[in-house]
């Protein structure tokens, strides 16, 4: 009975955590759209980008009114870009989870910030190629700060970093790699870096999850990098072979094109944010399961505990 009445209540937060996630994911689209050109994110009230009408409340509803609107201004009529209610239901979603995943707990609502912050970095290098110094300035002191508190507070705080020196180590080691990766790539290599707001981005990462969490989120991003270039050389390959045999014409245009685009194609600038971003939320969510998981192939014993792993799962 205590523990229906308990789980019911756990529906319920979760609820709670996905509205307040899709309420902060409004904000989120605020700061994205706002940041670059480095307007204000309190005044003025929201305006359709295209007509500049002011959106009344109704009509500013997360999710509901791009559904609602039908993804339509409701004084021009012009199209609403998807990445409005993208950007909300994906802070929903990771608001539910951090929830899910860390409880009742003062790492809760510092998470929720951190996974709010990580959707901002992403979308906003999608869109404008830069990195907010609005996340990373404050949120370098405040990892640290942080981790200073889960000195005091201990494991009890559900905190990843309950070490000060660890979340110094983590801003050291994570914007360390990055810097001289960047050094390496102007200087020895002759080529345009990968830019500063990638370093600053790695050591807020390193404060918040300390030094294994800025080589774990580097790891896993590298990963997942490789994996979508290749993606994306699949995807021009055969595009090419397409067009190839079906008009000349078409691929000579290709090839006059503007010659900036034919830069950024070659991977002159590499847009590494959004992979960062994934790979610190993937760690700050199951770091350290993934990193036993991964020693636990490198103990002799390594098989044993893999099997006792699966077995607790039920398999
Ligand atoms: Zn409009």
């Amino acid at each position: 009975m205590a523990i229906d009445a308990l789980q019911s209540f756990q529906g319920l937060f979760l609820l709670f955590a996905f509205l307040f996630g899709i309420t902060v994911g409004s904000f989120c689209n605020v700061c994205i759209g706002r940041w670059p050109s480095g307007e204000s994110v309190i005044k003025p009230r929201s305006r359709c980008p295209k007509c500049m009408n002011a959106i009344a409340w109704y009509d500013n509803i997360p999710l509901v009114s791009w559904l609602i609107l039908g993804a339509k201004c409701r004084h021009c009529a012009q199209p609403i870009s998807v990445v409005y209610p993208v950007v909300e239901a994906l802070t929903g979603l990771l608001f539910t989870l951090t929830f899910w995943r860390f409880g009742f707990s003062a790492a809760t609502p510092v998470y929720m910030l951190f996974c709010a912050s990580m959707v901002i970095v992403t979308f906003q290098d999608l869109a404008d190629w830069t990195i907010p110094n609005e996340i990373t300035f404050p949120g370098i002191p405040f990892g640290v700060l942080l981790a200073l508190a889960g000195t005091a507070w201990g494991e009890a705080s559900g905190l990843r970093v309950t070490d000060v020196t660890d979340s110094l180590l983590g801003v050291l080691l994570g914007g360390g790699i990055l810097f001289l990766l960047d050094r390496i790539t102007v200087y020895l290599l002759k080529k345009p870096g990968m830019g500063f707001g990638d370093v600053k981005l790695l050591a807020m990462v390193g404060a918040f999850l300390g030094w294994q969490g800025a080589l774990g989120t580097l790891v896993i991003a590298s990963f997942i990098g490789s994996f979508a270039g290749i993606a994306v050389i699949l995807y021009f390959k055969l595009r090419g072979e397409t067009t190839d045999g079906n008009d000349g014409k078409e691929k000579q245009d290709q090839e006059g094109g503007d010659p900036e685009e034919n830069i950024t194609l070659q991977g002159h600038y590499l847009p590494f944010g959004p992979y960062l971003a994934v790979g610190a939320l993937i760690f700050m969510f199951v770091g350290p399961e993934l990193i036993d998981y991964y020693f636990s192939f490198l103990e002799p014993s390594g098989g044993i505990v893999l099997m006792n792993d699966l077995t607790d799962f039920g398999f």
